[in-house]
C-alpha cells in the first residue's frame, strides 16, 4: 500500500463499527478524523461495560485494546456531534464551537436508536427502553425493584437476565414473538452458536430464578395512578391478564440512525420486512455516487457485535478502493463473507422475534404516538380522514416528528397508523424526515 497519502477521511461514531473502520484506515497510514459524541470511545458496548457484553467472549476488551493501539494514529475528537453534511464537508459541533470539515471519504457508523411502540401509558415516567435500563443498572441505579420486561429479541432476555443477576427481581419477561417461535427458528438461530448459546444461557438463568416467561403477549395498558402498579396485557388466546410491577422496560429492537446519510442526499426505500425506510446502499455500505459509506448498526448490521465490527472494516476497505488504494478483492470478500454467513441467523431472528407493529395499530385513539408534539393515534387517524396522504403532509399539518427526539422513535408507529387508516402499507406513506437538527439531545446514547 502507498504510505503517507493525505486523503481526508472522516469516521463518525467511535463504536465497534467506527473503531474497526479507523483501524483499517490507519493500517494504510492515513490519519482519519474520528468524531464521537461520547466522552470515551467504545460506542454502546463501551457505555454499558461488562453488563452489555455477551456471555461468551469479551469483545469489548478486544476493542479497547484496538483503540489503545490506534490513539496516536487518529485525530480523535470526543464530545463532538456531527450535525450535517453538505458540499463535501461534515458539519460538527463541539460545545459552542462549530466547524466544517472537508472530506474525501466519510464513514457513518452512527449506531441505532431504540424502537418504541405506543400502547396506553407507554410514555409515562417509569416506562424505559432496555438500553437505558441497562445503562442505569451499570451505574448501580436499577430503574426499579420489580420491573416487567416487554418486547422481543435476544436483547430483551439479556437485559432481564442482567437485572436478575444484579439484585433486581423481574416481575416477568413478556415476549411479543409467537409461541414456539424460538423452537421453530432454532435450526437457523443455531447457525451462530455463540448467539444461540447466549440466548439459551439467558433463558436458563431467568428460569433458574423462577422469572415468569411468556410469549405471544401484547401489552395493552400501563396501570396505576401516580405510580406504575401493573402492566395489562393480552395473550395469543385473547385472554387478558395483568402483571404487577413497579416499572416497565421495553425492548422492541433498533432502527438505524441514518439521518446524516439522509442529509447527504442518500436515496431511501422501504424495507420488505417491516416497512421501515432504509438508505439504498451498495453491498459494501457505499452510497451510490457519493464518497459516503454506512457501517454497523447505522446500516442495520448492528444486532451482533462481530457483524457490526466486520461492517466497519468493509466500509473502510470500500472507501480505500474508491480512493484508489490497491485493496485486493479477496480481502473485501473475506470480510463480506463474515456477514453473509449470518443470513440464516437473521432469518431465524426475524422468525422468532418479529417486530410487533400491530401494537401501534391497536393503540387506542387517546394513546400518544408523538409525545414531543402530543399527537395521538386518534389524531393521526383523523388526519387520514382529512385527506393527509403521507407522513410529510402529517408533519406539515401537525409538526409530527419535529420535536426534540427528531422522529427517531415515533416515525415507524406513526407511519403504520396512518397507512392502516388509509388501508395501505407503511411504504405508501413515505419516510418522515424530521426537521429537528441532530444534536446531543437526540442521539440515542444511554
Ligand atoms: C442493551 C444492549 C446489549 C447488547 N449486548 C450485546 C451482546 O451481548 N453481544 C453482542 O454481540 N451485541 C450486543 N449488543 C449490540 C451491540 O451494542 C451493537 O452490535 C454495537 O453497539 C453496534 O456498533 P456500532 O458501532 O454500529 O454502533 P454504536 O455502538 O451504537 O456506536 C455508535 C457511536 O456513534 C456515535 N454517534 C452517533 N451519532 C453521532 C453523531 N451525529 N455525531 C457524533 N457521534 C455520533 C454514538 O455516540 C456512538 O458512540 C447490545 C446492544 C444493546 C442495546
Amino acid at each position: 500500500m502507498e504510505p503517507n497519502r493525505d486523503e481526508k477521511v472522516i469516521v463518525v461514531g467511535a463504536g465497534p463499527a467506527g473503531l474497526r473502520a479507523a483501524e483499517v484506515l490507519t493500517g494504510v497510514r492515513l490519519k482519519p478524523v474520528l468524531i464521537d459524541a461520547g466522552t470515551a470511545p467504545g460506542g454502546r458496548p463501551g457505555r454499558l461495560g461488562r453488563l452489555g457484553q455477551a456471555r461468551l467472549g469479551d469483545r469489548d476488551a478486544s476493542l479497547r485494546r484496538a483503540f489503545a493501539g490506534l490513539a496516536e494514529k487518529l485525530d480523535y475528537r470526543p464530545e463532538t456531534v456531527a450535525t450535517g453534511v453538505a458540499d463535501g464537508h461534515l458539519e460538527v459541533r463541539h460545545g459552542d464551537e462549530v466547524a466544517r470539515l472537508p472530506f474525501d471519504a466519510l464513514i457513518l457508523a452512527t449506531g441505532a436508536s431504540e424502537v418504541l411502540l405506543p400502547f396506553a401509558g407507554w410514555s409515562r415516567p417509569g416506562v424505559v427502553g432496555s438500553s437505558r435500563a441497562l445503562a442505569e443498572l451499570s451505574r448501580g441505579r436499577a430503574v426499579a425493584r420489580r420491573p416487567v420486561f416487554v418486547g422481543t429479541g435476544p436483547m430483551l432476555y439479556r437485559v432481564a437476565a442482567r437485572h436478575a443477576a444484579n439484585g433486581v427481581t423481574p416481575a416477568a419477561v413478556l415476549d411479543t414473538g409467537p409461541k414456539g417461535g424460538i423452537l421453530r427458528a432454532s435450526h437457523h438461530l443455531a447457525t451462530d452458536w455463540m448467539v444461540f448459546a447466549d440466548l439459551l444461557g439467558d433463558l436458563a438463568a431467568l428460569r433458574f430464578r423462577r422469572v415468569p416467561l411468556r410469549r405471544g403477549v401484547r401489552p395493552l395498558a400501563v396501570m396505576g395512578e401516580d405510580t406504575i402498579e401493573a402492566l395489562h396485557c393480552r395473550d395469543e388466546a385473547g385472554e387478558e391478564f395483568a402483571v404487577p410491577c413497579d416499572a416497565i422496560v421495553t425492548g422492541f429492537g433498533w432502527r438505524p440512525d441514518d439521518r446524516l446519510a439522509a442529509l447527504a442526499g442518500a436515496r431511501f426505500a422501504p424495507t420488505e420486512a417491516d416497512g421501515g425506510w432504509r438508505a439504498v446502499l451498495e453491498d459494501t455500505g457505499g452510497v451510490t455516487g457519493a464518497p459516503i459509506y454506512l457501517a454497523g448498526a447505522a446500516r442495520g448490521q448492528g444486532a451482533i457485535l462481530p457483524v457490526a465490527e466486520a461492517s466497519g472494516t468493509i466500509a473502510a476497505f470500500a472507501a480505500l478502493i474508491d480512493l484508489g488504494y490497491p485493496v485486493t478483492v479477496g480481502t473485501l470478500r473475506f470480510w463480506m463473507t463474515r456477514i453473509e454467513t449470518r443470513r440464516l441467523l437473521n432469518k431465524g431472528l426475524a422468525q422468532a422475534f418479529p417486530l410487533p407493529l400491530d401494537i401501534a395499530l391497536a393503540a387506542t385513539d387517546d394513546t400518544l404516538v408523538c409525545p414531543c408534539r402530543e399527537i395521538t393515534a386518534g389524531r393521526l387517524r383523523a388526519l387520514a380522514g382529512e385527506g393527509v396522504a403521507d407522513l410529510t403532509q402529517a408533519w406539515n399539518a401537525t409538526g409530527l416528528g419535529g420535536g426534540e427526539c427528531g422522529a427517531l422513535h415515533c416515525a415507524a408507529a406513526a407511519g403504520a397508523i396512518l397507512a392502516a387508516a388509509h388501508g395501505t402499507t407503511p411504504a405508501d406513506v413515505g419516510r418522515l424526515a424530521s426537521p429537528t437538527p441532530i444534536s446531543s439531545e437526540n442521539l440515542d446514547s444511554p
